[in-house]
């Protein structure tokens, strides 16, 4: 599975890394697997902070991607535990956090947890490039801080998801595969939670797919979506039913728009 070749030429060994990656949603899970591994890195999958936290009980890696949000145990726990740990055993493990930086002060928290750097979400290969490379170069120190992206009104902005792909149309279409299987369930779940007045789990369908339109380069589901989660984050769900309906729609066209985009990278 390991593609070995590095975007350095430098011939040292050290620049195939062991990172494991702590990241919930399949999508993104994929996506920065792929990422990583076409850069010659080998990745260990954990989905949650708890399965984070037990990988790093058996061995370190070179670097822990670490998903700020996921279920059972966030990323802001699973470090402050790991941090924890490593004041018994005197190590110190690099964990870098991936987020979507939608709040001031996002950038704070994470380091107030012991994060030593973070990536904003979705990701972009030039930024993991940006850190990775700090960390061939530097070890430990000089990440560089990432912006979070302008959004566009169109359904995709196909020109910023190949770009974030590497223009990889096998990938674009696994992704689109996986996407169109995913989602249907996601909003009859999202359905079923404003019913039940579930705001728990309109908190999480709404993170999911925020993170996955996100990555898909697709604006306005992505911000339909926050609105879900943010509605399920209050318990405010008045407005919740049509909004889901308005992200059903939104959807439909981004797979469209995906569809079409697939084709046509691939003539
Ligand atoms: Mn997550």
């Amino acid at each position: 599975m390991v593609t070995q070749y590095s975007l350095q030429d430098d011939g040292d060994s050290t620049t195939s890394l062991h990172i494991l990656l702590a990241e919930d949603n399949p999508v993104n899970q994929k996506l920065a697997i792929r990422l990583l591994e076409k850069r010659g890195h080998r990745v260990a999958i954990a989905s949650n902070g708890r399965e984070a936290l037990s990988a790093l009980e058996k061995r370190s890696y070179d670097l822990v991607l670490m998903d700020v949000q996921m279920p059972e145990m966030d990323g802001l726990e699973a470090t402050m535990l790991l941090r924890e740990k490593e004041k018994v055993s005197g190590e110190r493990q690099l964990v870098v956090a991936m987020t979507a930086l939608v709040m001031k002060g996002d950038r704070e928290r994470c380091m107030a947890a012991g994060m030593d750097g973070y990536l904003s979400k979705p990701i972009r290969p030039q930024e993991l490039d940006e850190v990775l490379d700090s960390y061939l170069a530097r070890g430990r120190e000089g990440f560089s801080v990432a912006e979070p992206n302008d959004s566009l009104e169109a359904s995709v902005s196909a020109q910023e998801l190949l770009e974030r792909i590497d223009g990889d149309r096998v990938l674009l279409s696994e992704l689109v595969v996986l996407f169109r299987g995913d989602y249907p369930g996601q909003i009859r779940t999202a359905r079923e939670a404003v019913a039940k007045g579930d705001a728990a789990t309109l908190e999480r369908v709404g993170h999911a797919l925020k993170g996955a339109t996100g990555n898909l380069a697709a604006p306005i589901a992505s911000r339909i979506a926050d609105e879900l989660e943010s509605m399920g984050r209050t318990g405010d769900l008045a407005l919740a039913g049509t909004r889901v309906t308005a992200l059903e729609e939104e959807l439909i066209r981004v797979v469209e728009v995906l569809e079409g985009l697939g084709m046509e990278v691939s003539q």
